[in-house]
């Protein structure tokens, strides 16, 4: 079964890029830690509520400028502390040297919902927090990945959200401008229904939701058709060939037959604003847009006789789709960057049954590829992968190499 998911383990197959040193300063439970993670397979054991997830969400940080957790990120900084750090260097198969990753996350006010952050490449200060973007990759499979299938819409665009992030600054900038008119535009459609502004003034905020709504409309859609053909072929690869997994878009909003360009999708947004005028004003609140986008997953045995695996799906279908996705993802993070992400397991194995385990493991133990695999007790491993791997103690937050 090894390498069935895209030749993974072919002679001369790319091993990736790499962490090769990870800093953390008052992040989470850490105070200070500093680790050498290995090439391979790195495995994180510890009981629960050790710090093994945080440092996991540290990576995926400098990955995306986010947290993977839901909530604000400056709840990244340590209870008490004013600010978080994290500090990586990476290499990349296809770069020359290590690159010196650096982002600081102020703990802000209670009250306030800014937060301060800092973004440093290679000690130099970056003007913007998306220039971090492109630097480091990397996947994170989650025993909650179970909610992108099950959950509702939100977690569904927080999964669309943190993959485009990764591989497009220009999403993440459109992303923030977006959420800022949606605020503005709710605030405005209150007060005009309160009585307080005239509804001349929701235009301009119209305009903005339009503009940069588009655009993550436009990126959403066409990652979507890239991530589709690879959920499918790991999809039949999992189940060895008996379902197919077909993935869709959904806007709130009908995007007619051959819209492609982000300039039609605005189009089609500003109509569709139009006719719903009447009941956004009645109801104070922003009724279309990319803040309602859902996805839906089909599974069958063919195409064209797949269900809706969310309501119709049997626990086994929906955990295989959540792995599917997120196999998927990997894939098309290598097709995108031009080598093979980071790969992050958190607490995934205990969840798979002996097949997809191995599929999963199959990742990092072929082709040499950079592994952080959490989990509670080493002896849950396989054999294999317990002889392959570099192991860490995590324990109150403070980690150490097994053996030293
Ligand atoms: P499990 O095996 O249960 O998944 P874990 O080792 O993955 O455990 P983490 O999720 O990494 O545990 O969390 C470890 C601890 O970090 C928790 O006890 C939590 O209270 C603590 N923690 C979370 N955020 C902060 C913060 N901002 N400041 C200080 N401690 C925090
Ligand atoms: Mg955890």
């Amino acid at each position: 079964m090894r390498g069935r998911l895209g030749g993974e383990n072919k002679p001369g197959v790319q091993s990736g890029m790499r962490v090769s040193r990870l800093e953390l300063f008052d992040f989470r439970n850490y105070d200070q830690v500093h680790i050498e993670p290995a090439a391979g397979l790195n495995v994180f054991v510890g009981a629960n509520a050790q710090g093994k997830t945080n440092l996991l969400e540290a990576v995926c940080a400098l990955a995306t400028t986010k947290s993977v957790r839901a909530g604000r990120d400056n709840e990244m900084v340590r209870f008490g502390a004013e600010a978080c750090r994290i500090v990586a260097a990476v290499v990349k198969e296809t770069g020359s040297g290590d690159t010196l990753l650096e982002m600081a996350i102020g703990a802000g006010t209670p009250q306030s919902t800014a937060e301060r952050k800092l973004v440093k490449i290679n000690h130099g200060k970056q003007p913007r927090i998306a220039d971090l973007i492109g630097h480091l990759n990397a996947v994170f499979f989650s025993s909650l990945d179970l909610d992108i299938v099950r959950g509702d819409p939100s977690e569904r665009r927080r999964f669309l959200d943190y993959e485009i992030a990764q591989v497009s600054p220009a999403y993440l900038i459109a992303y923030a401008q977006f959420r800022k008119a949606l605020e503005q535009r709710n605030r405005l459609l209150k007060d005009i229904r309160f009585g307080s502004v005239s509804a001349d003034a929701l235009d301009t905020w119209t305009e903005q939701i339009i503009r940069h709504g588009a655009r993550l409309m436009e990126r959403r859609r066409s990652y979507i058709t890239q991530l589709a053909q690879h959920a499918d072929t790991v999809q039949r690869s999992i189940t060895d060939g008996a379902e197919t997994l077909t993935v869709e878009y959904c806007p709130s909003f009908v995007i007619p037959e051959g819209a492609v360009s982000e300039g039609d999708i605005a189009e089609a947004f500003r109509a569709a604003l139009t006719a719903v005028r009447r009941d956004e004003l009645a109801r104070g609140s922003t009724l279309l847009g990319p803040q309602r986008d859902d996805l839906l997953f089909r599974v069958g045995s063919d195409a064209a006789t797949a269900t809706d695996v969310r309501l119709y799906g049997s626990q086994g279908q929906q955990r295989t789709v959540a792995l599917a996705l997120r196999l998927a993802e990997r894939r098309l993070l290598e097709e995108m960057v031009g080598e093979p992400p980071v790969v992050l397991l958190d607490d995934v194995l205990s969840d798979l049954d002996e097949r997809r385990r191995k599929e999963v493991l199959a990742l990092s133990l072929t082709g040499g590829q950079q592994t952080f695999l959490t989990v509670t007790e080493a002896e849950a491993l396989p054999e294999e992968a317990r002889n392959a791997a570099t192991i860490w103690e995590v324990k109150a937050g403070v980690v150490t190499r097994r053996g030293e």
